[in-house]
């Protein structure tokens, strides 16, 4: 459709079925709960705000894999993507950037540098440092905080 200019970006379904697959083996290995924070809501047996996040990002090559896969809230997803948090490089705990700021910082995002991270419930899950080593490279923030 590009030639009578229009560039409808409309996701194959092969693509959505991948998605789907990883969403869902994602959060299953997580039991539906943020690696962060722990929060895991539904709405009767819906989850919300429950996410599959991709370590390396999928738009700069990283793999629908269950090691390239975190399961967070909305929140933490949005902050880890935006490098305000990362997982120290053997994935056992959460780093907060030294740069994160704002109200209410401590509840939201800061109380949760240095503890553990939510770990999966298989070992073939278990996220890959090579991933966390392009996002502590390529998307976390300045330096983890003291
Ligand atoms: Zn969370």
């Amino acid at each position: 459709m590009a030639a009578v200019g229009l560039d409808i970006d409309t996701p194959s379904p092969v693509r959505a079925a991948r998605d789907r697959a990883f969403r869902e083996a994602v959060l299953t290995a997580y039991g539906y709960a943020c690696v962060v924070c722990r929060v895991g809501l539904r709405l009767g047996n819906a989850p919300v705000g429950v996410e599959a996040a991709h370590i390396r990002w999928h738009a700069s090559g990283g793999p629908d894999v269950i090691t390239n896969g975190l399961c967070m809230c909305s929140l933490h997803h949005k902050l880890f993507d935006r490098g305000a948090l990362t997982l120290s490089p053997d994935s056992e705990r959460v780093w907060v950037s030294e740069q994160a700021n704002g109200r209410n910082l401590e509840r939201a995002l800061g109380r949760f540098h240095g503890r553990k991270a939510a770990r999966p419930n298989r070992a073939d899950a278990v996220p890959s440092s090579v991933f966390v080593a392009w996002h502590h490279k390529e998307v976390f923030q300045g330096r983890p905080r003291d």
